[in-house]
């Protein structure tokens, strides 16, 4: 049964985060990107031939993020194969959905971290076979160039090729900060953008998640819907690194599906609150930016938290490509599920708060204290209340629902004004009061499992074809976070 100050929301996917750099995260925050690199990061990553400091490092970033409501991330690795399959190993003990990549660089790279064309290429493929291997339903392989300054075209040319052959999905930076467009240009002159060049190296495929994307052209927005390119939209380190704000509406319209990244230690934070958070305030700045003060066209609305909210959870999992598996609590999904409780810490409830009210204190105040419970493929993976076995089911007697509309942001003039509206009424009933199973049951079924039924509520898909038509069908469902 929930109780008052609670509320299960669908699992959150954290689109972008490099989980070696967590040991440093919250640090070194006063560099430009390429002397980060270079005198942070580099030095970091190469600690990761050592798997004692892997098993250290990596075990507390899977713990970490499945505090804060993670059940899905995308995670670059290092170049070491070994440390990269422990990843890959921990994320299936700790039963956390994880795409994994071995980080592919063979060139500029500094002493000590350095790999071949052949070493990159094998290395990879053994890492694809070793995770295929593991034949979990829960963790994946994914083909990673670092970033095109960091591969030379054999290399980037060989990935596509792996990325064909095994059909895996592609992660990597684009269009980041001027100082990598000024990289790129340098090292690829006249061979135009990131995305061409990823294009043009069959890296830019409808399993192919880049981060960051400040810089990207309409043209190669265009181009990566064109080829079902997903965006990770990783506004922290954006701040930080990217001399800019992913204008979010505009690639949205452009056709992109986009989630939302943590982009550790680019940005600080490992929990997805703190992201959705930056992500609502970067909207507000490039809208104050765009549009004076007192004028009509500031009276627009920008993103909101329930847009934020969206990202981090349908968002993610269309800009993976699993929005038929999760990002909402439905029929026919796997139930990936975050108990959010207010009473962890930070918040007060008053009697007059709403089930909305209570979820938008949540999203605006809520911590990794207020992560009660987290479920993922029906398991439970991690418990606040130590009383509770990590496997113990959560009763599901009746729930009211909060269906939020998190239509995403665009505008006219492809800038920064967004549409929402919220729905209430909207029936979803916990038939059955045990979730053992790996899905969300069917309505009415009588087994064991939960059953948990959308009532009459306007999918995304149709919501999002009033903005953008022909989008909805790749930007998933809603989001029904579900409250008593
Ligand atoms: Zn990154």
């Amino acid at each position: 049964m929930l109780e008052r100050g609670q509320v299960l929301i669908a699992g959150m996917v954290d689109t972008h985060i490099h989980a070696p750099q967590y040991s440093y995260a919250g640090t070194a925050t006063d560099r430009p990107l390429i002397e980060w690199l270079n005198e942070v990061t580099f030095p970091a990553e190469r600690r990761f031939e050592d798997l004692q400091h892997a098993r250290q490092v990596y075990s507390a970033v899977v713990d970490r993020t499945l505090r804060g409501g993670t059940t899905c991330a995308m995670y670059f690795a290092t170049l070491h194969v070994p440390a990269s399959k422990l990843l890959a190993n921990i994320a299936l003990e700790r039963g956390q959905r994880a795409f994994v990549g071995k980080v592919c660089m063979d060139r500029m790279t500094p002493a000590g971290l350095a790999e071949s064309t052949e070493d990159a290429l094998a290395g990879t493929e053994h890492f694809i076979r070793y995770v295929r291997g593991l034949h979990s339903d829960l963790i994946h392989p994914v083909i990673t160039p670092r970033f095109i300054p960091s591969c030379t075209p054999a290399l980037l040319t060989g990935l596509g090729r792996l990325a064909r052959e095994y059909q895996c999905h592609v992660q990597s930076h684009i269009s980041e900060s001027p100082d990598e467009l000024a990289l790129v240009a340098r090292l690829h002159p006249g061979e135009g953008t990131d995305a061409e060049i990823f294009d043009r190296h069959a890296l830019l495929t409808d399993r192919a998640v880049f981060a960051h994307g400040v810089h990207l052209s309409d043209t190669d927005c265009t181009l990566l819907a064109a080829r079902g390119s997903s965006l990770s939209h990783c506004p922290h380190s954006n701040f930080t690194f990217a001399g800019g704000t992913l204008r979010t509406a505009r690639v949205v319209r452009s056709g992109v599906a986009v989630g939302l990244g943590s982009d550790v230690a680019g940005g600080c934070s490992a929990c997805l609150f703190d992201a959705q958070r930056y992500a609502v305030v970067a909207d507000k700045v490039l809208q104050q930016q765009q549009r004076p003060a007192g004028s009509e066209a500031s009276k627009g609305a920008s993103m909101d938290w329930r847009h934020a909210l969206h990202l981090a959870t349908q968002g993610g999992a269309a800009a993976l490509g699993l929005e038929h598996r999760i990002g909402t609590i439905e029929a026919g999904k796997a139930f990936d599920a975050v108990l959010l409780d207010a009473a962890g810490g930070g918040i007060d409830l008053f009697p007059e708060d709403s089930t909305l009210a209570l979820l938008e204190k949540l999203c605006n105040l809520g911590t990794e204290h207020n992560v009660a419970a987290v479920w993922i493929q029906g398991r439970r993976v991690h418990s606040r209340d130590p009383q509770r076995p990590p496997t113990a089911p959560i009763p599901l007697t009746h729930l009211s629902a909060v269906n939020v509309d998190p239509a995403p942001p665009a505008s006219k003039d492809g800038n920064s004004s967004v549409s929402s509206s919220t729905h209430g009424g909207s029936a979803v009933k916990g038939a059955g009061n045990d979730v053992g199973g790996n899905d969300v049951g069917e309505p009415g079924a009588g087994d064991s499992r939960a059953a948990v039924r959308t009532g009459p509520m306007p999918k995304m898909s149709a919501l999002v074809d009033q903005v953008v038509p022909g989008l909805g069908s790749r930007s998933g469902t809603q989001v029904g976070p579900s409250a008593c």
